[in-house]
């Protein structure tokens, strides 16, 4: 059967519906299909991160990360108080342990600075202990601006709103490839054209690369599955208040192992490291389990990941070593949050980060925009991404806009 749309957007996750959202709020004539290959929305990345609403502090300035994480975040607060969906802007610490630690701690504040943050101070170790008691560090710096979301129930609103204005979300449905012709775009699954709209937008998350290649475009940068792996912290009494975070390593593009509260249980949760995923979403809390040859080969064989691997095989091994032995991984929680014991830590869930790696091997820092003739291909769309989903949503419409004649 062929249905047609004026745009097609391929990913039911957070930043497919946020785009398909803002497409309706800016052209509300235009028809609208969201496809997914799952039975529900927001099945992987979106449903399995840690629910943080960020500031912004992190990001270079001047990267898209930088600037669409501060819009993104204002536009989400906007959309849950429109939607009445709950949330929480309960704040965090980012923790320096040592002295030596505190130029880094200074240079990620004024950073937090140039990016617009609100409400940043830096704070010394008592007023670090007044907010988070049992955390450990000399000073901090305290972040109000941050919160707490299931990302979950604003990828539902999204939809909801979609499927309310007429438009369609059509589950259960993969997509092999997108062709492009002067009329328009064909989706085809095992060789049948199944759809037709006169442009696609693609936010495939973790099988954005696939997806972009089996099209015609570059294979890279590609997809490598970064596994985080959370702990669930239970020691009888409330270790953590709200959120408590490391400095983070400059060279990744990851958090470091950070304490947060889940909004929907209160539950308090350690992780995620990053550990590579042996397949694409790859849930099991046992490593061994969940393998796929298939997916696993096409990263071994890959340049850019042994580039990668080799620069970075001492902490690679040490967050594999972490994984594999929670005594190692709650010595690294413990530089942070000292009362925590063995007993406490219980396993938690998986998260999998998509993120790409160029064939030099450098992990790429920034969000990433391809294209094709009447198609916008998200590439690299990593945390922050569901905190900034509706400013990325904004930003490809207004590509698409640009590049398209819309
Ligand atoms: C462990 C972890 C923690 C994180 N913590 C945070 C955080 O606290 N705050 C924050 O802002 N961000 C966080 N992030 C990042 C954030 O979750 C992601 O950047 C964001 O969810 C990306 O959304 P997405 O829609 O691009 O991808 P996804 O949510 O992965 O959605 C992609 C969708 O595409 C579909 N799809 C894939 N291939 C096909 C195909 N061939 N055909 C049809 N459909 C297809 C998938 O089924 C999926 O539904 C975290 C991520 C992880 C993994």
């Amino acid at each position: 059967m062929e249905l047609e749309a004026e745009v097609v957007v391929v990913g039911a996750g957070i930043v497919g519906l946020a785009t398909a959202w803002q497409l309706m709020q800016r052209f509300p004539t235009k028809s609208i299909i969201v496809v997914d290959k799952e039975r529900s929305i927001a099945s992987h990345q979106t449903g399995r991160n840690s629910g943080v609403i960020h500031s912004g502090i992190y990001y270079r300035t001047g990267t898209l990360k930088a600037a669409l994480c501060v819009r993104g975040r204002s536009q989400l607060l906007d959309f849950m108080n429109d939607h009445e969906i709950p949330y929480e802007l309960s704040g965090k610490v980012i923790v320096a342990r040592t002295s030596e630690e505190l130029p880094l701690l200074r240079q990620l504040f004024d950073q937090g600075q140039r990016n617009s943050v609100a409400g940043l101070r830096l704070i010394d170790g008592s007023e670090l202990r007044r907010l988070e008691p049992e955390a450990a560090g000399v000073a901090a710096i305290s972040s109000p601006s941050t919160g707490i979301v299931d990302y979950r129930q604003v990828a539902q609103a999204m939809a909801d709103d979609l499927i309310r204005a007429g438009h369609l979300v059509t589950l259960g449905t993969p997509v092999d490839s997108i062709s492009s012709d002067p009329q328009g775009v064909g989706l085809w699954r095992n060789g049948n054209k199944f759809l037709r709209g006169r442009y696609a937008i693609v936010a495939a998350g973790l099988y954005s690369d696939i997806l972009a290649y089996r099209s015609g475009l570059s294979r890279n940068p590609r997809i490598v599955p970064f596994r985080g792996e959370y702990w669930s912290i239970d020691n009888g009494r409330p270790l953590v208040r709200s959120m408590i975070y490391p400095i983070p390593d400059k060279r990744f593009p990851f958090l470091g192992v950070h304490f947060t509260r889940r909004l929907r249980d209160g539950a308090i949760l350690v992780g995620p490291n990053a550990v590579l995923g042996l397949a694409r979403e790859h849930y099991q809390r046992q490593l061994a389990k969940g393998i796929r040859v298939i997916e696993l080969m096409p990263t071994l064989t890959f340049q850019g990941f042994w580039r990668m691997a080799f620069r970075y095989w001492k902490p690679g091994l040490a967050e594999m070593h972490r994984s594999l032995f929670p005594m190692a991984y709650l010595r690294l929680a413990q530089q942070y949050v000292p009362a925590l014991t063995r007993d406490g830590l219980l396993p938690g869930p998986v998260g999998v980060r998509a993120q790409t790696i160029d064939v030099s091997g450098a992990m790429s820092d920034d969000f990433i925009i391809d294209q094709m003739p009447r198609v916008l291909f998200v590439r690299n769309a990593p945390s922050p991404a569901a905190t900034a989903s509706l400013a990325i949503g904004e930003y490809l419409i207004g590509q698409a806009t640009q590049r398209f004649g819309w």
